[in-house]
């Protein structure tokens, strides 16, 4: 048995996809002649109901020009201090756009208005970096893949409304999110100036990633991503992939769900374990007890063909995808079941 709950970015392509793939006609996507991608960029743009979408090959390169469109050099933006763009981005924030980032710290990867409010730097106090941006990650990968309550969200654009700051999203698990908590796609269309989507996660697709936003913005888009070379050319084979996970493998993502829950009750039941962080999407993060070795936990499920990974402080992390099976599942809980540390 060889499970690998990494993350949900080991998936490969399935046949489907495959044979999918090889039927789409494609082009130069940097003449914008691709069909296949032009294709993909419009049915996403409709389906979150934004002016336009533009693809991508990764989601922090989309996160970094929506960051780069929304901001200037010296700005500061608004994040948790869980956020992938302040930790896993290689610093791009500052790199790509001159950026700082102003940390909330909240459990799970949350906050709220209020929390915003209080964390803008005064518009007249020339001191300090302009607050120029909000970001928020849905859902969060660092907090547990847990999902923000639209009301919530909506508050918060309230006050970037007022304080003139501009809204994005990262939504690389946003279909994750609209899935567990039966969201339309274009409700979060109509709060966010950008939104970055990956199709590379729990979509199953090899590569990929889109970029929403108005039509004003796209035009200065497509200027940033060839500036940070991420102009393709027939790209369609990729954009093909998401056309794909599109129409067949956004439903199945509650089998993901359903069974990182059926671990998380597994895993609270272990006399090792010291917490499970409440798991409500297709990531599970929990806490063993301090007198034992994350790193022997590691060896020993790997040793029995399960892969994960640690995040420090003794926390370890799991992902399910597509690739793991209602066989692998009913393996792996067996396991558990059976381990003693
Ligand atoms: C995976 C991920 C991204 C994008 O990562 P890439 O590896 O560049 O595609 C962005 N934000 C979050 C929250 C993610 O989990």
């Amino acid at each position: 048995m060889e499970i690998n709950l990494i993350s949900d970015t080991v998936t490969k392509p399935t046949k489907g996809m495959i044979d999918f793939m090889l039927t789409c006609e494609v082009g130069d996507d940097v003449f914008k002649e691709d069909p296949t991608v032009n294709k993909l960029e419009k049915k996403v743009a409709e389906l979150f109901n934004m002016e336009r979408a533009l693809f991508f090959p990764s989601g922090t390169m989309t996160n970094q020009t929506a960051i780069k469109i929304n901001t200037n050099p010296g700005d500061q933006l608004i994040c948790s201090k869980t956020a992938h763009i302040y930790n896993y981005e290689g610093g791009g924030v500052s790199f790509n756009s001159g950026v700082s980032c102003k940390l909330i710290d909240r459990e799970r990867g949350f906050f709220n208005a209020d929390d915003v409010l209080n964390t803008i730097n005064p518009p007249d106090f020339y001191h300090s970096p302009k607050t120029s941006l909000v970001c928020v990650e849905n859902t969060t990968n660092k907090g547990g893949g847990a999902c923000w309550e639209l009301h919530d969200l909506k508050e918060i654009k309230q006050v970037c409304k007022k304080n003139n700051l501009k809204f994005h999203l990262d939504g690389a698990r946003i279909w994750n999110a609209a899935v567990k908590k039966n969201q339309d796609f274009f409700e979060f269309g109509n709060l966010f100036d950008t939104i970055s989507v990956c199709l590379s996660k729990g979509l199953g697709c090899p590569v990929g990633s889109l970029l929403l936003c108005s039509e004003k913005d796209y035009s200065e888009a497509i200027r940033i991503r060839k500036v940070f070379g991420g102009g393709m050319r027939q790209s369609g084979y990729l954009a093909a992939c998401g056309l794909y996970a599109l129409d067949n493998n956004i439903k199945r993502l509650s089998d993901d769900h359903d069974r990182a829950l059926e671990i998380s009750m597994v895993l609270k039941e272990l006399s090792f374990v010291k917490k499970v962080e409440e798991v409500e999407t297709n990531i599970i993060i929990f806490e063993i007890h301090q007198k034992h070795n994350p790193d022997s936990f590691i060896d020993i499920l790997k040793n029995k063909g399960v892969k994960l990974i640690a995040m420090g402080d003794n926390k370890l992390r799991l992902v399910t995808h597509m690739e793991y099976t209602q066989n692998h599942h009913e393996y792996f809980l067996d396991l558990l079941r059976n381990i003693s540390l």
